[in-house]
């Protein structure tokens, strides 16, 4: 049984507190408005996101090469891009309450959705969404740098360094996972739009006449691994743009976008950004930024398909489509059906009491499990409440070592799904966990 999406938001905001997923950033100081901290199980999921992300866009590929560009710039990157001058939204205060909200985002663009005051708007104002700072120890303009608001700059600027190195020509693509900054108007709804996330992007260089086949490959791709890594097919979707959306450079946009409790909301953008970025980049800069072909003697400004992606929102997107409670024996189970490859935890070692003769074998069957897997260990509490209290945090499988492993040097290893537990030899049960858990 799934909760109604009312009561989703809050069961999983209040499970990811409760557990150890996130916490709200500096709490002790009151806590930083609309920053967060990802604690032992969040950091984890996050991770295993990331790594996810990773292992489909370069791992497994020979076209895509990986990068880790720096988080501070000049200003020369953020003229080039144009996101000094356009990277902006709309902002509106309320007359009657003070409170600011972003204009492109207001179901009613006359009433403020604070107070609900009709005509208390103000005239929009555009709002640069960008952090400035400055570099080194002179607070003057010649020392400003921007905190990044997108990693996708750094593959442009590099993408003579990466070509050069890497003996890569067109088809191929430049990936990044990091942080990036932006100071949204109206940051919210738990971490799904906050102030610093974490961002998956890659920009796939194409000869033009081939991009609009690219742009299409990636969209498809792309909606693949959110289904591969078991989000259902009846809370996704892929939204095109409709061409007032288009940004003015674009031939094609497409949102993927997930079912959360408030609505259709974007998890990644996929978009066709043509040869806008590296042909300013090549005018800013004076560097040439093209494709030479030796064989042919052609030469080219590649297209660029850029599928960007949030971690930290796509991240809270798994949780909210594994959360599940189910009843069990007049008991309410809350579980977190999250594909074995994102669960923080792949195994937990359950000793069924404190007693000194379980806890060795205990530590045994941790150190056999603890090189493959990330693995809990607790020894505290009813079996069964820890049972539950694993199934909480989405571990699948659980080890348990009882009074008849002293005797029989097996242990019982229970599914967190089905719930069925089965005996299994100690020495034989890394190789039973690795047919059923991801390398
Ligand atoms: P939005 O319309 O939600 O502001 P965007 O279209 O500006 O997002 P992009 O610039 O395309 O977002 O960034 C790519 C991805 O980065 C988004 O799909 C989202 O997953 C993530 N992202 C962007 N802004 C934020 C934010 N403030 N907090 C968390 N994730 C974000």
């Amino acid at each position: 049984m799934l909760p109604n999406d009312e009561t989703l938001f809050d069961k999983v905001v209040n499970l990811s507190k409760r557990r150890g997923f996130v916490f709200q950033s500096a709490e002790i100081y009151g806590g930083f408005r609309s920053t967060y901290d990802y604690g032992p199980l969040g950091v984890l999921l996050l991770r295993n996101v990331k790594e996810q992300w990773w292992r489909s866009m370069v791992q497994l590929r020979h076209d895509v090469v990986g990068l880790d560009a720096s988080i501070l710039s000049p200003p020369a990157v953020w003229q080039a891009s144009g996101h000094l001058a356009n990277f902006s939204d709309p902002m509106v205060d309320c007359r009657e309450c003070g409170a600011r909200h972003r204009q492109d985002k207001l179901d009613d663009p006359n009433a403020c959705p604070s107070c609900g005051k009709s005509g208390s708007l103000t005239e929009a104002r555009e709002f640069n969404l960008m952090f400035k700072t400055h570099a080194g120890p002179m607070v003057e303009s010649a020392a400003e740098v921007y905190l990044r608001p997108e990693t996708a700059q750094g593959m442009f600027v590099n993408f003579a360094n990466v070509l050069n190195t890497s003996r890569k020509k067109p088809p191929f693509g430049i990936a990044q996972i990091g942080k990036s900054f932006r100071n949204e108007i109206t940051p919210g709804n738990f971490v799904f739009r906050t102030r610093e996330f974490e961002q998956m992007e890659m920009e796939f260089f194409v000869p033009p006449e081939d991009s609009d086949e690219w742009y299409h490959y990636w969209c498809g791709a792309r909606m693949d691994w959110y289904l591969d890594l078991g989000m259902p097919e009846d809370r996704l979707r892929l939204r095109e743009h409709d061409a007032d959306e288009l940004s003015h450079y674009s031939t094609g946009t497409s949102d993927v976008e997930f079912a959360f409790p408030w609505g259709w909301d974007e998890l990644e953008g996929i978009a066709n950004r043509t040869d806008f970025d590296l042909k300013r980049h090549a005018e800013s800069s004076g560097t040439k930024l093209e494709y030479h072909d030796p064989a042919s003697g052609e030469r080219y400004v590649p297209h660029v398909i850029e599928p960007a992606a949030g971690a930290t929102r796509t991240a809270m997107a798994f949780l909210m489509a594994a959360y599940d409670e189910e009843e069990v024996n007049d008991d309410v189970r809350t579980v977190l059906r999250l594909d074995h490859r994102l669960a923080p935890y792949k195994v937990a070692v359950l000793p069924l009491s404190k007693k000194p003769e379980l806890i060795e074998p205990s530590n045994e069957v941790l150190g056999l499990l603890q090189p493959h897997w990330m693995c809990d260990y607790d020894q505290t509490q009813a079996i069964g409440r820890r049972y539950r209290r694993q199934d909480e945090i989405g571990t699948p499988y659980c080890v348990t070592i009882d009074f008849d492993t002293l005797e029989d040097r097996a242990v019982t290893v229970r599914d967190r799904d089905s719930m069925t537990q089965e005996r299994v030899p100690i020495d034989g049960l890394v190789d039973h966990m690795a047919g059923r858990l991801p390398a």
